[in-house]
């Protein structure tokens, strides 16, 4: 059998790093089996759409590399890949279910509905439900005859499809994450299969659409683990095999309280969404992990570890490794806390490994003024150890651009002294006239004039980052000489020393 799988969002708004990481998986475990993801927009509840969702998700999974093989845009030979596309097939379903006396026609109105659940509740019925008891003191066609039936759709009465679940049965099937499921029916819903306005609801479309295109696994964050039951029931009444379940552990708050929500997120200063999102009705601007500066592959490596591990201490994973070792088997069934700490440093470690060249081109693009291409590589190549995100090489190396407007304290008063001064002095006079000077050669002569008269190293080093810089610690000195050049260097030293007030 081949592997068919489908990540299928609903359009309702931005798509959260929980809908990520349930894409992530999908992806994952199609590519291992050398099978094919297809993404599928479950657009039927028209209410709940909301304008430039649909290519929101398209773009969040493009930047993260989880590019669908089948798809609205991707095409492919199941299609249309949208629901709302998709309208005229589900209803034939809903009317076999009826014929076959496996679903029926309701006419209640939400107030009857209503009132329905006011007497169970007054009657102690710890939860209301449509079932088998209370379906026959309803207005359906299992209570009404067919001649009423046929007369209140003639005088255009809205109806709704409900499934006819048995009173008192066991519905089990076995998800691959969480073994065993067995739920009775006895506790579930008649849920409505087609709506009113002749739409069909989630539950209908989504196994017409699971089955017509063939998914052999549905995996899925575990908020659908309740509907699992009657999407198991509705394979059975219309007699098709079901897929395999895999239901997702939660993503939860970092203290492990409760589950990850947007507000939880702002709270706390992360993103939540891949990509930055305007909410069109209130114009609230989200920011997305992309603008906050994460590499789209530190971010997918950081996802794939929440909720699944391979085993071993290995953390670095490129999507290739993640592929061979991915299996839905080594999913946990704890919900997976998340820590935004970690997802930085997630970053750090792919921002290492960048090249100078790369992370100076996009440096040079945040930027946005000119400035030399080989300057800006060289000061990536000495910030980016230090730093989370490309954005804090503009702060972390300020002083690449602008003379320090002032000197910390603490090294004033530790090293600035006059001998400080003086081989600051000599240095600076060794520098003069010279066009360039690389790091070695920079070491080499502050070296060789250090050795002159055996001043240690120590005690002049600290008070030369201070004159360059005006911190007391930062990237290799030798390289911010190399980028600074001798000229530059000389001037930093002379406005120290005619600066800072010299401590005895
Ligand atoms: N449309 C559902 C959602 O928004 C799909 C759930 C499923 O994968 O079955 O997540």
């Amino acid at each position: 059998m081949s592997v068919r799988v489908r990540f299928a969002p609903s359009p309702t708004g931005a798509l959260h790093i929980g809908g990520v990481r349930t894409a992530l998986y999908n992806y994952l475990f199609a590519k291992k089996h050398n099978g094919t993801f297809v993404l599928r927009i479950e657009d039927t509840d028209q209410n709940r759409f909301v304008d430039g969702a649909e290519s929101y998700i398209e773009n969040a999974l493009e930047w993260a590399g989880i590019s669908p093989d089948e798809g609205v845009k991707a095409g492919g030979g199941y299609g249309p890949y949208k629901q709302s596309e998709r309208k005229v097939r589900y209803k034939a379903f809903a009317d076999q279910l009826i014929a076959e006396d496996k679903a029926y026609i309701a006419f209640d109105t939400p107030e009857e509905l209503d009132a329905m659940r006011e007497r169970l509740k007054e009657a102690r019925v710890a939860n209301p439900q449509y079932n088998a008891i209370t379906r026959m003191q309803m207005r359906n066609s299992l209570t009404l005859s067919a001649e009423e039936v046929d007369n209140l759709i003639a005088e255009g009465h809205p109806y709704v499809v409900r499934i006819k679940l048995p009173r008192n049965e066991d519905v089990r099937f076995k998800d691959l994450v969480r073994g065993w499921v067995v739920v009775n029916t006895a506790t579930m819903d008649d849920k409505v299969l087609l709506k009113s306005d002749g739409m069909p609801t989630y539950h209908l479309a989504n196994i017409v659409d699971d089955h017509q295109m063939e998914i052999s696994h549905v995996i899925r964050g575990e908020e659908w683990l309740p509907s699992a039951p009657l999407h198991v029931m509705l394979y059975e009444y219309l007699g098709w095999e079901k897929p395999e379940f895999a239901h997702l552990p939660l993503l939860l708050k970092p203290d492990g309280n409760g589950k990850l929500s947007k507000r939880a997120a702002d709270k706390l200063g992360f993103p939540i969404f891949p990509l930055n999102w305007v909410d069109p009705a209130t114009n609230e601007l989200s920011k997305g992990f992309k603008e906050e500066g994460y590499l789209s592959d530190a971010f997918i490596n950081f996802l794939a570890l929440l909720g699944w591990n391979p085993g071993g201490e290995k953390e670095i994973f490129s999507m290739d490794e993640l592929i061979e070792l991915f299996s839905l088997e080594k999913i946990n069934k704890a919900g997976a806390k998340f820590d935004i700490e970690k997802a930085k440093w997630f970053n750090e470690q792919y921002l290492k490994s960048r090249s100078d060249e790369e992370l100076a081109s996009e440096f040079m693009t945040l930027l946005g003024e000119g400035i030399d291409e080989s300057k800006a590589i060289s000061i990536a190549g000495a910030l980016k150890e230090r730093v989370t995100f490309v954005k804090d090489m503009i702060v972390a190396g300020g002083f690449f651009f602008a003379t320090p407007e002032s000197y910390d304290e603490k090294t004033v008063r530790k090293k600035w002294n006059q001998l400080a001064v003086d081989k600051l002095t000599g240095f600076a006079s060794h520098l003069k006239g010279l066009e360039q000077i690389d790091r070695e050669e920079a070491r080499d002569v502050l070296m060789r004039y250090l050795a002159e008269d055996e001043t240690p190293l120590g005690r002049v080093m600290p008070a030369l980052r201070l004159a360059l810089t005006g911190q007391a610690g930062g990237p290799d000195l030798m390289a911010i000489i190399e980028i600074l050049g001798p000229a530059e260097v000389v001037s930093r030293i002379e406005r120290a020393i005619g600066t800072i007030t010299l401590n005895d």
